[in-house]
């Protein structure tokens, strides 16, 4: 049995590794990098695909509006025509050519008009479908900002609560104890202490432990692994 000291020592190093583990998931908590990139992705389509969609929508208004023009002129040289007010030869000739012209422009405008009824419906669809795709992203990456802040959140009341634990889990071991843990703790990527496992190894390296290392332990000794240097925690094989 480990003596009452290294019980301490021991109850220590679970308040460190719970420590170390709360940093490292804090370090890897996941900030929702990846759904932001794929909402950048989402975003750069819609500006494609729906600019394209837009771009229709708004030459279509246009060549409305035109041909509105068209026919309204069209209608205006009509009464001049029949009004009976002009009788020149002439100027009848060049108001029945304007007349065709603007007829001519309104055909051309006509055609037009007809394709864009067709490409508009699928452009507009297709902008749709990256709407509602780009709305779903921009809702993920909310959820996942919020779920974040929660796991930080949670994290920081552990990593308080712990620390909180610490100077009085220090107290009844030796300066002795301390500095040699806490130069083992800094050597070895912040663990200081290793269980003994019921098949006598190290639990921080695997290494089997040499049948004098078992015997110095069962005295109550102070013993490192000889493979991966952390002290040694020995319950007897309750672990
Ligand atoms: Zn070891």
């Amino acid at each position: 049995m480990a003596s009452a000291e290294l019980m301490r020592l021991w109850k220590l190093n679970q308040i460190d590794s719970g420590l170390l583990d709360v940093r490292q998931r804090a370090a890897n908590l996941d900030v929702g990098k990846k759904i932001a990139a794929e909402l950048a992705e989402l975003t750069q389509q819609e500006a494609e695909v729906g600019g394209r969609a837009r771009k229709l929508s708004a030459d279509l208004t246009d060549l409305e509006i035109a041909q509105k023009g068209f026919e309204d002129k069209i209608k205006r040289i009509d009464k001049q025509l029949f009004g009976g007010t002009i009788v020149n030869p002439r100027e009848v000739e060049n108001l029945e050519k304007e007349i065709a012209a603007l007829k001519r422009q309104r055909d051309a405008s006509d055609g037009k008009i007809l394709e864009l009824w067709e490409l508009l419906p699928p452009a507009k669809e297709a902008a749709a479908k990256i709407e509602v795709k780009l709305a779903e992203k921009q809702k993920q990456l909310a959820d996942r900002k919020k779920a974040v802040l929660a796991e930080k959140t949670a994290l920081e009341a552990e990593f308080a609560r712990l620390t909180k634990m610490r100077p009085d889990a220090t107290k009844g071991i030796s300066p002795g104890l301390m500095a040699k843990y806490d130069s083992i703790r800094q050597r070895g990527a912040g663990v200081g202490m290793a269980e003994v496992t019921k098949r006598l190894g190290c639990s921080g390296c695997g290494t089997v432990l040499a049948e004098r290392v078992v015997v110095s332990l069962k005295e109550d000794k102070v013993i490192t692994c000889e493979s991966c240097h952390k002290i040694l925690y020995y319950s007897e094989g309750v672990v």
